[in-house]
């Protein structure tokens, strides 16, 4: 499909990159003599693609059309397209055959330094195209936002979050640290606050592995300042507020996420049991579930009830409360959980054998999805290795989805 593809967008750009050479040729006096005959490299091009060697037809097309600021969108959608099918050498060859002609206007050639930049990320020289892309920045006023936008795309890849905090600031707005942005048309990717929040829980999460709460605390705050809807930086602190001793701090600080977003009340749930022990409050713990429970339910919240439940009032109040709820919410994990809860009073052959299909089940489903890409997976990642989306994973029971488990 994709070759299939190549070749039918291959002949048309060589077919318009002719007739606007030719065009040229008549009114500027250009290099080939297009009242005669094409060049050679043309026709050595139709046979390679006619003897199926696509590879050597497109060096063949390449060296055939000529680079002028006509033909140069050709020669552009030619390098995408290579890169997109992963032949980064050739995409790279190019666009560096369009730098190398300094006739061209400066526009043009600081769209090739983009797409150059560009190749070098897919081929994961990040140093290469990190010096390409600061030329751009001081260069180039229309490419200057993209530039910066894939300058962050290297810091993270090398968890250079210094780099990356410095480079995503001069993407804020000037007037307003949290207003939109404004940015170029052609600019994608999450909101720069949002971007610089995560970047600070990075940082955070470097300070606590080195014990340096006090630092770790202040990116936190940062963090919501830039964003004050960031979970991820609520989450943070509480697991911080343990590991420093101040477990009601944390109880407060975790407490509050049913306010900020209840979706990942459930996520708190360790941490909290975590700071509730070291409070001395295990008890209050199963109340405020069960009121966040009643506020926003869901089959996660279902299942830390059960267990606190079976903790602290034995099984029977577990069961009861899971039979409650599983038949207005069933759930895999649900019904694993009840069975295992049977199977430590009446254990047979069969019910071994059924919970540890069930297990086997909730085992191989993942738990959770990236909002944006799509991507599923086992545990909740903050950076979706998919897309790259910061914070757009989410448990798959919120959304009560047929595959829910
Ligand atoms: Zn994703």
């Amino acid at each position: 499909m994709n070759d299939l593809l190549l070749l039918g967008i291959l002949t048309i750009a060589i077919g318009l990159g002719w007739w606007l050479g030719r065009r040229s040729a008549t009114t500027k006096g250009g290099l080939w003599d297009f009242h005669s005959t094409p060049p050679s490299q043309y026709y050595r091009g139709l046979n390679f693609l006619l003897d199926g060697s696509q590879d050597s037809a497109i060096d063949a097309f390449t060296k055939a059309l000529e680079v002028n600021a006509e033909t140069f969108d050709t020669h552009i959608a030619l390098g995408n397209i290579l890169r997109r099918r992963g032949e980064v050498e050739r995409a790279i060859k190019v666009h560096q055959n369009l730098l190398a002609r300094p006739s061209l206007p400066v526009a043009q050639l600081h769209l090739s330094h983009l797409e150059l930049a560009r190749d070098y990320i897919s081929a994961g020289l990040l140093d290469r195209s990190e010096r390409l892309l600061k030329d751009l920045v001081t260069e180039s006023g229309a490419h200057k936002r993209v530039a910066q936008r894939h300058l962050l795309e290297i810091y993270e890849a090398q968890r250079d979050w210094d780099k990356a905090l410095e480079v995503a600031s001069e993407l804020l707005p000037k007037r307003s640290l949290l207003r939109a942005r404004t940015g170029d048309a052609d600019e994608v990717g999450q909101s720069v606050p949002a971007l610089l929040s995560h970047y600070c829980c990075e940082k955070a999460e470097e300070m606590i592995d080195r014990a340096d709460f006090q630092s770790g605390r202040g990116f936190l705050e940062q963090a919501l300042r830039y964003d004050s809807a960031c979970v991820r930086a609520t989450m943070t602190l509480g697991s911080l507020e343990v590991k420093a001793g101040n477990p009601d701090r944390a109880i407060k600080v975790l407490q509050s996420l049913a306010q900020q977003d209840s979706d990942y009340v459930a996520e708190s749930v360790n941490l909290l049991r975590d700071a509730y022990m070291a409070a001395n409050r295990r008890g209050e713990l199963l109340m405020y579930l069960k009121e966040s429970f009643k506020r926003a339910p869901n089959n996660s919240l279902v299942l830390s009830i059960a267990e606190e439940l079976h903790v602290c009032n034995g099984s029977d109040a577990a069961k009861l409360f899971l039979r409650d709820n599983l038949e207005s919410r069933p759930s895999l994990r649900g019904l694993a959980l009840l069975m295992k809860l049977h199977s430590q009073s009446e254990v047979g052959e069969d019910e071994a054998l059924e919970l540890a299909t069930i297990n086997k089940l909730v085992a191989g489903r993942s738990r959770y999805r990236c909002g944006h890409c799509g991507f599923r997976g086992q545990s909740l990642h903050w950076h979706c290795p998919g897309c790259k989306h910061w914070g757009t994973i989410k448990d798959l029971s919120i959304t009560r989805e047929a595959d829910y488990v």
